[in-house]
């Protein structure tokens, strides 16, 4: 077989494999191993580690997509000397991800615009970037879904769905306060992830007004119990970094009718 023709099987045979990376590459790596005089082991290693990490980041790439949070913020994009309540060890020791490999969860309490929703997000993007898989959704989304499943008589499938990831998110639990129904299911949600997986959770309210989001303490209680059993509840006590934004400009706040 001529030199062209065999080039030619290579190329056929890595769209065949899948390996679209090294074979978008073949060519100059091949060009480039003559002039640098490189070894056959040298070019091989080149164009296989070429491809592993095109799959590695487009499988993060998927992943980030399917994952349902809304904006793209990283754990590194966060300005922890605006948030003094944030302890550096702590905010350092969730980093490890050690609470995804535990099951345990986190909570971000704090008011509007400390940076709950970002942190929750940076985690799930480190989580994502170690392999696992997430799935972010706000606690008002997360009801409607579990009460459309729930009047299909599809609940324990959409508890099974939900299950699976390794990191749930739910971002702004109190926002809007929960029915008897919408309760219920919460608790079902949080039973059904209790010890299997870590769930990151959001709020605006302190654990003593959770009683009146999930419209009875009774529940809360029991939801308390389980979340908080093997948890780091992180307390935001500053002030928010929006507001920061608008002072830098000169903008008065809050604005008049505005809102958060
Ligand atoms: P919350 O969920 O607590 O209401 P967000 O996480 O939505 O607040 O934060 C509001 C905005 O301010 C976002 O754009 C977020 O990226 C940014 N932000 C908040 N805190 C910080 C911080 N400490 N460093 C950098 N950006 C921050
Ligand atoms: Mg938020």
């Amino acid at each position: 077989m001529s030199e062209s023709n065999t080039l030619a099987r290579i190329h056929e045979n890595l769209l065949k494999l899948k390996m679209y990376s090294a074979e978008t590459a073949i060519d100059s790596q091949l060009e480039l191993a003559v002039s640098n005089k490189s070894s056959i082991v040298e070019i091989l290693d080149q164009i296989l580690d070429g491809e592993v990490k095109y799959r590695k980041s487009s499988a993060i790439e998927t992943r980030t997509k399917l994952s349902g949070i809304p904006v793209r913020k990283t754990l590194d994009e966060f300005d922890l000397s605006y948030q003094p309540s944030i302890d550096r060890s702590m905010f350092d020791d969730l980093r490890t991800l050690r609470f995804v490999y535990n099951q345990e969860n986190v909570i971000f309490l704090g008011p509007p615009g400390t940076g709950k929703t970002h942190l929750a997000i940076g985690l799930g993007l480190a989580a994502i970037e170690a392999g696992f898989s997430i799935y972010y959704i706000t606690s008002s989304t997360l009801i409607e879904k579990l009460k459309r499943a729930n009047h299909r008589g599809t609940l324990d499938r959409a508890l099974k769905t939900l299950g699976k990831y390794k990191v749930l998110i739910v971002d702004e639990i109190g926002y809007l306060p929960m029915d008897k129904e919408g309760a219920h299911l919460f608790f079902q949600l949080v039973s059904s992830r209790y010890e299997k997986g870590s769930t990151i959770f959001t709020s605006n309210k302190t654990y003593s007004e959770w009683g009146e989001i999930l419209g009875d303490n009774v529940i809360a209680a029991a939801v308390l119990d389980r979340i908080l059993h093997h948890s780091v509840t992180v307390n935001i006590k500053g002030e928010s970094y929006r507001l920061r934004s608008r002072k830098k400009v000169g903008v008065s706040y809050p604005p008049p009718g505005g809102s958060n």
